[in-house]
């Protein structure tokens, strides 16, 4: 079907002569004698094509294609500007109005409306992308101040949401405040968000709900086109004592930037279909925007903590949890354990395979280390052939286990399978745990006494230090 097409001038010459060459052409043509009466029209006629003249009373063709352009349904409406011979627009102003195209006026006129047809014949032009969009702005525009109201409203709210950016270290807190903004415009009964990319997923629900977060993930992952499989999940605000939500009324609408899917809002139990759309449509961009920032946020935090042989969490990252355990051991008492791990003699294993191999020996003893702790443990690369590793909530002798588990694991490598190479690799650890009083490099150094006892006495040996 040919395109429909809005023209807007406010010379009754320029309106009739255009709308006949492009009706014969096979379009659909309406008028408008001016920007609101073109406003007003645009949002009842949902054409795909808008050719108008610049210079108008009221509004001019700029500031009418910035306020279309506020609604994302309308960001594939062609918008052609006419100018005249003597009319100056401002480059900036042109290249950031949203228009696809400007032409002059002053070609001689068969050339121009044939131009004019070339441009509207363009098949990736097209209106609203949903069925109800005429309800995006049911009130007629009257006047020029309720177009500014309008556009004020629209600037506020995505300046609000793109003032979240500030606070990306507290993802929770940006997303709390994003669905509180949505709620002051519509009702709704739960919000769940999820944010992906490459190294983390996460999910939040709004307010807490009692479903298996797998469900969450499956509901929301359904919606994406190109799911990715992050390598870690993150869920907030799911708890079993809340109750179970079922989704049934629901809005989904996907966080894209580029064509790539940052993540997805879901809405169920929404109160007015058409104020959430609304509001949607001229805050996805900035959401998008928002959830990409984010997500970028993490994969940068996690470059910055992760130990670019081994792939485990650096030293840093080792740090920062061991703060994080402690002051949670001061609030609460929560005890937790700290083991440093240190292979025997790898001088020797480099000195007698050469550096590769024993790169190879590190990587290896990274993923064993990865694959036989908890989840909820933390192992990173201290330095050098040390390892740090931290058990929340337990107690040391349950450290202990795991860290001789972990040392049956290593002596069961297949070193001649893996690397072709007769090697004999052990490690030795110490242990400690946390006590009242304790700073951060206090419990580091208990753990490095346990080790220096383990070294001293022979070697390939986990020792405990009280
Ligand atoms: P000990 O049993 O007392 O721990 O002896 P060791 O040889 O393991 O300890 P030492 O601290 O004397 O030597 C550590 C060696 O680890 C020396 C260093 O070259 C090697 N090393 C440190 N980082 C890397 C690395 O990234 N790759 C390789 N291949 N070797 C490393
Ligand atoms: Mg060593
Ligand atoms: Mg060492």
């Amino acid at each position: 079907m040919r395109n429909k097409v809005l023209v807007v001038d406010d010379s009754s010459m320029w309106r009739n002569t255009l709308k006949v060459a492009l009706e014969k052409a096979g379009f659909t043509v309406i008028t408008a004698v001016d920007g609101i009466d073109a406003l007003n029209k645009f949002f009842r006629f949902l054409p795909d094509v808008l050719v108008v003249d610049y210079l108008m009373p009221r509004m001019n063709a700029i500031q009418l294609t910035q306020l279309i352009r506020s609604y994302s349904s309308f960001k594939d409406v062609g918008i052609l500007i006419l100018t005249g011979t003597s009319e100056f627009v401002n480059q900036f102003w042109a290249k950031k109005s949203g228009a696809n195209f400007f032409m002059k006026k002053d070609e001689d006129f068969k050339k121009l409306t044939e131009n004019i047809i070339v441009f509207a014949e363009n098949e990736l032009f097209h209106g609203g992308w949903h069925r109800d969009i005429y309800k995006i702005h049911k009130e007629p525009f009257g006047e020029l101040s309720d177009v500014l109201e309008e556009k004020l409203k629209i600037e506020t709210t995505n300046r609000e949401i793109l003032s979240l950016l500030k606070s990306l270290e507290d993802e929770d807190r940006v997303v709390s405040q994003m669905s509180a903004l949505i709620r002051e415009f519509v009702n709704f009964n739960v919000i769940l968000w999820l944010f992906i990319s490459p190294v983390a997923g996460r999910i939040y629900s709004f307010p807490k709900i009692g479903n298996s977060s797998n469900e969450l993930k499956k509901l929301l992952m359904g919606k994406l086109l190109n799911p990715l499989t992050p390598s870690k999940w993150h869920f907030k605000g799911i708890s079993s004592k809340s109750k179970v939500v079922e989704f049934k009324n629901i809005f989904t609408f996907p966080l894209k930037t580029d064509g790539i899917e940052n993540g997805i809002v879901l809405i169920e139990g929404v109160e007015s279909k058409d104020s959430l759309e609304n509001f949607i449509d001229y805050t996805l961009e900035s959401m998008s925007l928002l959830a990409y920032t984010m997500n970028n946020f993490w994969e940068q935090r996690a470059a910055s903590e992760t130990d670019f042989l081994t792939s485990l969490p650096n030293r840093r990252a080792g740090i920062m949890k061991i703060k994080e355990m402690l002051s949670l051991y001061e609030r609460t008492g929560i005890p937790f354990a700290v083991g440093i791990l240190d292979i025997d003699d790898f001088k020797l294993v480099n000195d007698s395979y050469g550096h590769n191999v024993g790169d190879d020996v590190l990587r290896e003893f990274g993923r064993i280390i990865w694959n036989d702790i908890r989840e909820t443990d933390l192992a990173c690369r201290y330095g050098g052939e040390e390892f740090l590793l931290v058990f929340p909530g337990t107690v040391i002798e349950e450290a202990l286990e795991i860290v001789e588990r972990l040392k049956r694991s290593f002596s069961n490598v297949d070193w001649k399978n893996l690397l072709g190479q007769n090697l004999q690799v052990t490690f030795s650890a110490g242990l400690a745990t946390v006590r009242n009083g304790m700073g951060l490099y206090d419990i580091i150094e208990k753990a490095d006494k346990a080790l220096y006892k383990a070294k001293s006495s022979g070697k390939n040996c986990i020792k405990t230090e009280e």
